[in-house]
């Protein structure tokens, strides 16, 4: 079972969008810190308290721990509902955080868990053919 998200500070990702027929809502939460284990990891914040949005690490709120931004994301998992473009099967899936290349495209795929039509999430605004 997914868990949809009550607060965006929880996660590093969230994407609501149509796909093609279909919809799919899709988040990633933050995780917790390789290190410590009880910080959580997230964007580095500006002195100010902004958030660096295109920096390329995580840091830890706890101990002030990084990761590499691309490697850690390898790591997380991404849940999501959605209403299937092919067959409009309602239903939720949980799958690794990696983008792949979708029909030249860079996207998060899964499958649909009645009709096995692969979705993707592209970056915003790209459309692919499914
Ligand atoms: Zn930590
Ligand atoms: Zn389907």
């Amino acid at each position: 079972m997914v868990k949809v998200p009550e607060s965006m500070e929880d996660l590093i990702y969230w994407t609501n969008r149509k796909v093609g027929k279909g919809h799919v809502k899709a988040w990633v939460y933050r995780g917790e810190c390789p290190e410590c284990k009880k910080g959580m990891m997230g964007k580095p914040t500006h002195p100010s308290g902004k958030v660096k949005v295109r920096a390329k690490i995580y840091v830890c709120d706890n101990c002030d721990y990084e990761v590499d931004k691309e490697e850690y994301e390898d790591t997380l998992d991404c849940e999501c509902i959605y209403t299937c473009p092919k067959c409009e099967h309602k239903g939720e899936a949980t799958f690794p955080y990696q983008r792949k290349t979708y029909k030249g495209a860079k996207a998060l795929v899964f499958k649909c868990s009645e009709c096995e039509q692969k979705i993707p999430i592209t970056k915003k605004m790209k459309k692919v053919k499914l």
